[in-house]
Formats: C-alpha cells, structure tokens, sequence
C-alpha cells in the first residue's frame, strides 16, 4: 500500500484541541498514524512532503453547494443554460471547489436533476477532479412557493420532473411528495432539497412565510430515509425551522427568524441535525454587488438588513448553545463567486463570535461529520479518510489565507496529493 509521510508540519486536526507539531502518515486513503513531537521522526514512506513551518488541516467541507450555479446574477439563470454546457460548467465548479480547499462538497441542490449526480459518478471514478459530493436534487417546492415560476398564461411548467427549463419541481399534497423523492433518488441524488419556507428573492412569499405543510416534510423525510438518504430544508421563518424538525430532516439551511421554542428546538436536536447560515449571499448582496448590477438600496428593498441581523442574533445563540454548524452555502453569483467559499470562515468570526479555530472546526469535522454517517472524515486522527491541506501561513492567525488558493501547498483527497 502506497505510504505518505507529511513531515514536521504544525498539525491541527480538527478535533477542537490546540495545534501541534508532528508528523503524520498516510497509508492507501486512510491516516495511519499522527505523532507528536519527534515521536514520528522514524516512520518511513514512499513520499515524504516536508511540511516545516506550514499548517495541515483536514480538508473542508462546502456545506450548502450548488455546483451547477457559476456566474449567475438571477435565478433566469438556473434555467438558461442548455443541458449540455449546464453539465460541463458543473464539472468546473467541482474542480474549481476541490482547487480552493474543498475536499467535500455537501449538495444543498442543483438546477437540474441529474447535474451533481452525473459529476458525483465522474469524479468518483476518477476521470473528473473534484471533491467527494453528496449529490442535491432539484429544488422541491409547492405551488405559489418559492421558485414555482410557473404560471397559467406561460408554458414554463415546474411541475415536470424531466423538464429541464425548470429550477425546482412542484408538488402538492404528502402523495406527489413521495413520488417526487423516490424519482429524485432513483435518478441518483444523495440529498434532497425541500423549500420549506419563502424567500426574499420572491415578494410574493418572502422570508417569514411557510410554504411547505408539516405533512409534506414528514413524507419527503419518511420516503428519503428509507432509501438511506438526507434530507436538506431551506427554512428562513420559524414555523419553517420548527416543522423541519418535528419531521426529523437532517440538514437546516438559514434558519435566520427564530424564537426561544425554535431555540430550544435546535438545541434538543443538535445531536442529530446540522445547521448552515449561508450569510455569504446577503453579506456580499448587501456589501458588494454594486459593481455586479445590484444595487445596496435594491438589497435594502428586498429586506436583506434585518435577515443579517436575525441571523447574527440566532446563529450567535445557536453556536453557544453546541449546535453543529456548517460553513458555506449559495456561492455562484456574481458577487459571490465560487472559490470564494472559504470567506464563510470569517463571518462565522464576525457575526457569530466564533474563534477562528472553532471557525475551523465548523468547515472540518462539522462537514466530514454531515457528509459521512461513517464518522471517518473531517479530522486527522488514525483511520480516517485521508482528506487535507497543507497551508503555507497560519489560518488561526489569519482565516483569509484560505481563501487564497496559491497558499495551499497541497491538497490531498482520499489519500491522493491532487495535481494543481
Ligand atoms: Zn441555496
């Protein structure tokens, strides 16, 4: 079996504990052994990478992906692209993640069905780049929810499956529920991505509303479990959050508008749910898309403010009370781009007071922790997948040094140094 020694590096493993110097062995795609110390000085390998002065790091994980949004500036378009092109720009957000850090990818959901599904297979046979993924489906939502475009007067249809000009699929009722997830999961997605509640890029139901009945998420959560899969929920307002977990889906997306119950809520669940903010959006919508057409008052009109601040008040309260937070999420506008992913680390400092080592942990063990029921990823510590980075500089002193690829001096996936 291939051995591959990383030598002399400062360690942080991402169990939460302080950094380290040691040395650390890589035998096949698993860690073999993680020394302290001189302690590793004897042990051999085929490679050895000196890592003297540089920071490894488990690989990180993009919690809320959509690896089929690049560039975009409107949800127009998540339809325009043919089927063809759409695929090949998802096979270079994939490689464009994996460049950037992100040895996993936790799929929120795609533009069209089989778009993470059909890289997924690629890359896990080896002949694309990319991150391990979970692929998501297309958008679940309910009539008159968020990205039913469809309306009576136009031929855009949502509520058909194998049409691709439609971002999200429409269902009615906990029967067309079931049969939308089964479909989903037999065409090969990993998650699936329920739109529990409105959004501000729709007036018509903005963020405080719930769309998606209780009875909805219950079936979409019975069906996909049955098969082994997860289940994703974009819950902005709080009966949204509250429902999600009453029907026991795995991961919550936004969760900005919360009260003490739902508070509560999250904290008796935490053991079992994983929890990604996504502020990137509203934090660039809001900062920096004037360059990119968008306009701060148009941000300020589609009441992005007060979702930040809401934000900042429940994820702060969420991280003290051990929620399991994941970074990223919504990355590909054009104000966001995707690469970018890892400035997450820094609002997750900035507006829910974690400390960047904590900041870490949410973007590792966290991630490895959603992406594998395993357990075996998302840390360095002996017989875990080989996922890593090793950082020229110090993430703890300076998160942003993540952000640039040209400081990662390797970057390792399932125990293969990945060519650059
Ligand atoms: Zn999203």
């Amino acid at each position: 079996m291939k051995k591959t020694l990383i030598s002399n590096a400062t360690i942080f493993d991402g169990t939460g504990g302080k950094p380290f110097v040691g040395h650390l062995l890589v035998e096949g795609n698993r860690i073999s052994s993680v020394k302290r110390g001189k302690a590793g000085a004897s042990l051999v390998a085929d490679t050895t990478i000196d890592g003297t002065g540089k920071f490894l790091m488990p690989g990180m994980t993009e919690g809320h992906a959509h690896l089929s949004f690049d560039g975009f500036t409107c949800t127009e378009n998540l339809i325009s692209p043919p089927p063809e092109e759409h695929a090949f720009l998802t096979a270079r957000v994939a490689k464009t993640l994996l460049d950037h850090g992100f040895t996993s990818a936790y799929g929120a959901s795609e533009a069209k069905l089989r778009l993470g599904v059909a890289v997924r297979n690629e890359v896990d046979a080896g002949r694309l780049p990319g991150p391990r993924i979970r692929a998501g489906s297309l958008e679940i939502t309910v009539s008159g929810g968020l990205g039913d475009e469809s309306r009576l007067h136009n031929p855009r249809n949502c509520s058909s499956l194998s049409n691709s000009t439609s971002p999200s699929i429409v269902i009615d009722g906990p029967e067309e529920m079931r049969k939308v997830v089964r479909i989903c999961i037999r065409e090969g997605c990993d998650n699936i991505k329920l739109d529990v509640s409105g959004d501000p890029f729709y007036p018509a139901t903005p963020a405080d509303c719930t769309t998606m009945s209780l009875e909805e998420i219950r079936m979409a959560v019975q069906t996909a479990h049955a098969f082994g899969k997860k289940v994703n929920v974009h819950a902005r307002s709080i009966s949204s959050v509250q429902n999600s977990l009453i029907a026991g889906v795995d991961m919550i997306y936004h969760a900005e508008l919360t009260d003490e119950k739902t508070l509560d809520m999250l904290e008796q669940a935490r053991d079992r749910v994983f929890v990604a903010p996504s502020v990137g959006l509203f934090h660039t919508m809001l900062h920096e898309g004037e360059p990119h057409g968008l306009p701060r008052a148009v941000a300020e009109g589609m009441g992005i403010p007060a979702l930040i601040e809401a934000s900042v008040k429940t994820h702060t309260e969420l991280r003290k009370r051990g929620i399991r937070h994941l970074i990223g999420g919504d990355y590909g506008f054009t104000w966001n781009m995707q690469g970018t992913n890892a400035r997450d680390l820094e609002y997750f400092v900035d507006y829910y007071g974690y400390s960047p080592a904590e900041a870490l942990v949410c973007a590792t063990r966290n991630g490895g922790l959603a992406m594998r029921a395993e357990g075996d990823l998302g840390t360095l510590r002996a017989g875990m997948l080989a996922d890593m980075l090793l950082v020229d500089g110090d993430p703890l002193k300076d998160l942003s040094i993540l952000t640039d690829r040209n400081r990662l001096a390797m970057i390792m996936k399932d125990g293969e140094i990945q060519p650059r």
